[in-house]
């Protein structure tokens, strides 16, 4: 096999393997180097996604949903279990394998579509003699080889965040590989951060029993979503057990005697809790340790990430950057997107990514899921908006489901009724926003939406209704 390609990828995640298979399904020849070391001491293809996390942790997140409900929602169905009990080798064992199936899905795919598999570290080195640009490989067993082409998409992903007071050691302060792999369900779990990791695998080990402390250090909660939504999941989480303190920064994390001992600082003065393990989930960064060489001439902004235009190009000849490692929102669909489109542009093709109308959904129970501008956005922005909300304890199906918990919030703009954001909390959101996604793409209005049948009895009723709404004629709540 010559080692002169059309493209190469460094990073085999969601963005990396996106680009990739595009690229090979256009015609041009294609590798991919990706570093993950699976359980098995292997190559891992998928990323941070497939490995340590969207998957694993939607995984454990329906698992421990199931436990959760034994208790809490199906004695209402008249369905009642006496020692409900959780074996955590099968719980964790069954998320591993789905984590294989997946992983190895990749690699098939790579396969089926004639990818070159390199497991090792890739280095962008610059221009080569022949115009291309060379990538040095570090292979996992240490050996060096130099591969090139006309093109090179960076696709290194991100890493967890670190705060140097309170480093990971894996055993008590873990960050969310570790969360995804604990052997026992910890009476005392410490969350920091209630961001979207910290709060679902936060639910995870709640659900299970563990008494959960999430400290967050902002004065808001959710401050992301909208104000009226982070208001429902808020007192949701408080029902669940979820002990939320939020402006409460840590200052200090020391492990002592196998428990960790924490101070955090609110507006009342500082505090001491201590608990049995420290899930530290603040955020991550871009990951490009080792991958540009110095003269390489791809440059990273001030928080690490590798810039790029609105094309994800990066401004040297040939080499594109994509998915957590740029700008934008650390999704997975987002790096998806990304990867497609630069194969296509690489191509001659017409790539597209429209970073106005990426879906966020949070797993928890209730879900969150939103697309578009908030309420809060728009008044900053002096855009006019009308509302309509609907609520899904108005909702047949939800009732029936015993899940009646929530709301849909439509936005549109006042004078042109165009959608402008979608805010849900409730049963199955993580599904309904996809249709709001579609409106938003196709430019549609609250009317549109308000006309299009939606199937009775179900729960994108809500949708149907909150727009609707948003002209005051919702038909199952007063306007
Ligand atoms: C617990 C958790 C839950 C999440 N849940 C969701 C979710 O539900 N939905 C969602 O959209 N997103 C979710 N995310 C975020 C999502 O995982 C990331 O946005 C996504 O994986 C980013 O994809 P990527 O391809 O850019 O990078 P990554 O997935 O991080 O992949 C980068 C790959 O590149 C490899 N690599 C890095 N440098 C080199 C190098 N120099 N040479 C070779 N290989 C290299 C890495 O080993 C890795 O395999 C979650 C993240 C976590 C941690």
């Amino acid at each position: 096999m010559s080692d002169k390609f059309d493209v190469i990828v460094i990073g085999g995640g969601p963005a990396g393997y996106h680009a990739a298979i595009r690229a090979a399904q256009l015609g041009l020849k294609t590798a991919v180097i990706d570093a993950f070391v699976g359980k098995d001491g292997k190559q891992a293809l998928g990323g941070t996604c497939l490995n340590v996390g969207c998957i694993p942790s939607k995984a454990l997140l329906d698992s421990s949903k199931q436990f959760y409900n034994l208790a809490h929602n199906l004695p209402a169905h008249g369905i009642s279990v006496e020692n409900a009990k959780v074996d955590l080798k099968t719980f964790i064992g069954r998320k591993e394998k789905i984590v294989k199936q997946f992983t190895g899905g990749v690699a098939q795919l790579f396969k089926a579509n004639k990818i070159t598999s390199y497991f090792g570290t890739g280095k962008l080195l610059g221009r080569d003699k022949s115009g291309g640009n060379a990538v040095e490989i570090t292979g996992n067993d240490g050996e060096k080889q130099t591969i090139s082409a006309t093109n090179v998409i960076l696709a290194s992903g991100s890493v967890p965040i670190e705060l140097p007071f309170a480093k990971f050691d894996n055993k008590f302060i873990i960050d969310n590989a570790g969360a995804l792999e604990l052997d026992a369900v910890p009476k005392r779990l410490g969350v920091i951060g209630a961001g979207v990791i910290g709060l679902e695998l936060g639910s995870v080990w709640r659900r299970l029993g563990a008494e959960v402390t999430v400290l967050e250090a902002l004065p808001d909660f959710l401050g992301t979503a909208d104000a009226d939504i982070a208001k429902v999941a808020s007192k949701e989480f408080g029902k669940l057990g979820l002990n939320i303190k939020l402006g409460a920064k840590l200052t200090k994390a020391e492990v002592k005697k196998s428990e960790v001992q924490l101070t955090y600082n609110d507006k009342d003065g500082d505090h001491d809790i201590v608990v049995d393990k420290l899930l530290v989930a603040v955020g991550r960064r871009a990951y490009t340790d080792g991958l540009l060489a110095e003269d390489s001439g791809v440059k990273l902004d001030e928080r690490g990430r590798i810039i790029v235009d609105e094309h994800c190009h990066t401004g040297v000849d040939g080499v594109w950057a994509v998915g957590d490692a740029v700008r934008g929102p650390m999704l997975a669909h987002k790096g998806f997107e990304e990867g497609m489109a630069v194969a296509e542009w690489i191509a001659g093709k017409a790539g597209h990514v429209n970073y106005d109308t990426i879906p966020w959904v949070i797993y928890t129970e209730p879900e969150i899921a939103w697309a578009g501008k908030t309420e809060k956005q728009l008044k900053e922005e002096g855009i006019p908006y009308k509302v309509g909300s609907f609520p899904f304890a108005a909702i047949g199906r939800a009732v029936a489901m015993n899940e009646a918990i929530g709301q849909v919030k439509m936005i549109a703009h006042a004078e042109t009724d165009r959608i402008l954001g979608v805010h849900m909390v409730g049963p199955g959101v993580s599904e309904l926003i996809a249709e709001c996604v579609v409106a938003m793409e196709f430019k549609g209005s609250a009317e549109d939406m308000a006309r299009i049948i939606h199937a009775h009895p179900t729960l994108s009723e809500a949708v149907h209704e909150a727009a609707l709404s948003v002209d005051k004629r919702a038909i199952h709540k007063g306007n």
